[in-house]
């Protein structure tokens, strides 16, 4: 829908800079006789366009949450960052080095979210893995190209085990009883920030919106009285694969290995790293997750990728999840009974392998 008459110009301004970049979740999908309550605001941080609709309030109220929103994610990703300097570029260091070092309190909640999702996933969900992650190519904000890593040296950095339960943090003080640990949040930061932006708007007596920031969204509140309806894109690039209804409090994140890999000789080896074994995930090209909380949909959905079609149902039974959709690289869908109700796919509606349900109703 054209919402170009609603936008400020300052938000208007980042469209072009990241015309370029995918977003597996579209923005509303739903048009219709609400379509002109609805006001849509756009930022560029966290290397994409994050997207905040409202629904039925004042222009001067949407700026103003909009650019609140805006400091919120701009210092997030400062303090975020995995490999530009920054708060946990700094405690990486020290951990490199042998060294305990103060965390920043604004870092302390999404260290503790990230170990507890870690142990919960059995090592699955990794963030301790940024030297793997690097290693791969994956910090830069352009798409590693050329030869992959040696094997001996992803083989030398997986017999190191890194964990984030070698991680301890007491009275603000972070240490690591291995040196091989290096965090990178990316997995899990994107889902903790909407979160926290889903928080800090309703604060702020916001009572319906959306906050969209590519990969992951959450919402609050409804359109006009109906589920806010999001769009899913392809994930093997065939336009939109279908929409979701979505309900207050509820957080979506789908993380799939076709927005960032490295292609050598014809294959792609995308940014989800299986800790067991220190190469990507393959088979599955995308996961989505819906939970109540952010940070959890975001880093459980590393997980069901890595899980693949024959073991993504036992894991997300493990994990506690209520609703999970996958999409194999032939296409076909795999999820749960209560995601299928969810879902509507567009135009010829792909195979589907439903799994028993994850939860009871
Ligand atoms: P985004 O939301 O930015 O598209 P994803 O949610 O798909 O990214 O997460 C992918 C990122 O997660 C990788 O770029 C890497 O930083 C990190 N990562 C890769 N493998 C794992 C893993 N097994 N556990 C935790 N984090 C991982
Ligand atoms: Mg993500």
């Amino acid at each position: 829908m054209d919402n170009s008459k609603y936008r400020s110009k300052h938000y208007r301004l980042w469209i072009p800079v990241a015309a370029g970049f995918l977003c597996a979740l579209l923005a509303v999908a739903c048009t219709g006789p609400f379509e002109d309550r609805t006001l849509e605001r756009q930022l560029y941080v966290f290397g994409t366009i994050v997207t905040l609709s409202y629904y039925d309030i004042d222009e001067s109220r949407a700026n103003e949450a909009t650019a609140e929103i805006d400091r919120l994610f701009q210092q997030m990703h400062q303090d975020w960052h995995a490999w530009q300097k920054g708060a946990l570029t700094n405690l990486n260091q020290a951990i490199a080095e042998g060294r305990a070092a103060p965390v920043p309190a604004s870092l302390i909640p999404l260290i503790e979210i990230s170990k507890a999702a870690c142990l919960k996933s059995d090592g699955l969900f990794n963030p301790a893995i940024g030297k793997l992650v690097a290693l791969w190519g994956f910090h830069a904000s352009e798409m590693p190209v050329g030869p992959l890593p040696a094997p001996e040296a992803i083989q030398a950095l997986v017999e190191a085990h890194p964990s984030m339960a070698d991680i301890e943090i007491r009275e603000g003080v972070l240490t690591s009883r291995n040196r091989a640990v290096q965090m990178d949040l990316g997995g899990v930061a994107k889902g903790y920030a909407v979160e926290q932006a889903l928080t800090r708007l309703r604060t702020l007596g916001i009572r319906n919106a959306i906050v969209n920031a590519g990969g992951g969204l959450g919402v609050i509140g409804s359109h006009g009285g109906r589920p806010w309806r999001i769009g899913i894109r392809h994930p093997l690039g065939r336009g939109v694969l279908g929409s979701l209804a979505v309900f207050d409090g509820e957080q979506v994140h789908t993380s799939g290995n076709y927005e960032r890999f490295r292609e050598f000789e014809g294959r792609r080896y995308a940014h989800i790293l299986d800790p067991r074994t220190g190469w990507p995930a393959e088979e599955i090209v995308s996961a989505t997750v819906i939970h109540t909380e952010g940070a959890l949909a975001d880093a459980f959905t590393k997980p069901l990728v890595i899980g693949g079609t024959r073991e993504w149902y036992r894991i997300a039974k493990s994990l506690g999840l209520k609703s999970a959709m996958l999409v194999d690289s032939s296409g076909t869908v795999h999820m749960d009974p209560a995601m299928a109700r969810r879902v509507q796919f567009e135009g010829t509606p792909p195979k589907v392998i439903l799994s028993e349900p994850l939860a009871l109703d």
